[in-house]
């Protein structure tokens, strides 16, 4: 099956592209890497979102997430590890499955991290975002996991359990996975190097001999998820239409640049669906 539409995040950007997506009747998946972009929830006392004033970010998102469930849609909770553009369509990998779109609407927010020097050039060459879907290849072989936050715990767990030697690298305080095979180094590796496939990471005083690494973060920076994508300081350049320099993806909200702001994400996700719609009808 070929969807109209996959939209990539569930922040206000997401919520937005997925409810004009639905009033306007097409098919479409939607994926997130939780079900509430945990960003648009942090925020005390939001001021300045139009018709809402003194409303808590968890509210706010209460209410986006309530309209879109009234509507009929909710994402899924997968995190996207790669966007294949195949010419008029794309294929989308999502958990341990793919799916097929004739265009993207990416989401994604700001990426959290900056990737780490080689990430992108052994990507399903020893780099791997997903321990459920790769895991099985590392048995008894000696991997990095490098984890970003608790919440990705279950996975690096997972990991040690397959693995025969694992080098841990916990970028928070308080990491409570414990197994007989695994090294804990709090430490962010400055490299990812090897020849044809990864052999090694390199860090500030030493190196580390491994067959692979799983990086496990809420998110995947754009130029990685999506090969040939144009960013600019790591956001992704758009047109006022939403429109990327890719025929079929466009993007909205934080990920497209500055302000950093609800009214700006919910504004541009209806943009992209409008944009999205339009191209569908122009490419049939
Ligand atoms: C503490 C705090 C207070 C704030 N206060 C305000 C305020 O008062 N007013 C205001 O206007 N703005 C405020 N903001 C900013 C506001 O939260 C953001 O501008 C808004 O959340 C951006 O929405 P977004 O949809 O673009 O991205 P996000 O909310 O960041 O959502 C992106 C989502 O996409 C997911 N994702 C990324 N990559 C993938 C992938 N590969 N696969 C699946 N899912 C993926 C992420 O996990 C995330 O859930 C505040 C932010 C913070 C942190």
């Amino acid at each position: 099956m070929v969807y109209d539409s996959i939209i990539i995040g569930t922040g206000p950007a997401g919520v937005s592209a997925a409810i004009n997506l639905k009033v306007l009747g097409k098919n479409f998946l939607w994926f997130g890497a939780s079900s509430v972009s945990e960003k648009a929830a942090a925020a005390e006392l939001v001021r300045n979102y139009p018709g809402l004033p003194d409303i808590t970010g968890k509210q706010l998102v209460w209410t986006f997430e309530n309209h879109a469930k009234g509507l009929g849609t909710e994402p899924e909770n997968k995190l996207v590890t790669a966007v294949y553009d195949l010419g008029g369509r794309f294929a989308v990998a999502a958990g341990t499955d793919t799916y097929e779109c004739r265009t993207i609407i990416l989401c994604t927010g700001v990426a959290a991290a900056k990737p780490i020097a080689g990430e992108e050039a052994f990507l399903g060459r020893g780099v791997s975002y997903c321990a459920t879907c790769d895991g099985f290849l590392y048995k008894g072989k000696r991997i990095g996991v490098l984890c970003f936050d608790k919440a990705f715990e279950h996975e690096a767990e997972y990991l040690c359990s397959i693995a025969g030697k694992v080098c841990l690298m916990p970028m928070y305080k308080g990491c409570s996975v414990s197994a007989p095979n695994a090294e804990i180094v709090m430490k962010m590796p400055k490299e990812i190097a090897g020849g044809m496939k990864v052999e090694k990471l390199v860090f500030a005083d030493r190196e580390e001999a491994v067959d692979g690494i799983f990086i496990l973060r809420a998110s995947v920076s754009p130029s990685i998820l999506l090969h040939g994508l144009k960013t600019d300081g790591g956001h992704i350049l758009a047109d006022r239409q939403c429109r990327t320099n890719i025929a079929g993806v466009f993007a909205a909200g934080d990920c497209t640049g500055r302000p950093y702001q609800y009214a700006k994400a919910v504004g541009e996700g209806n943009i992209a669906a409008h944009s999205a719609v339009e191209y569908l009808a122009e490419n049939k």
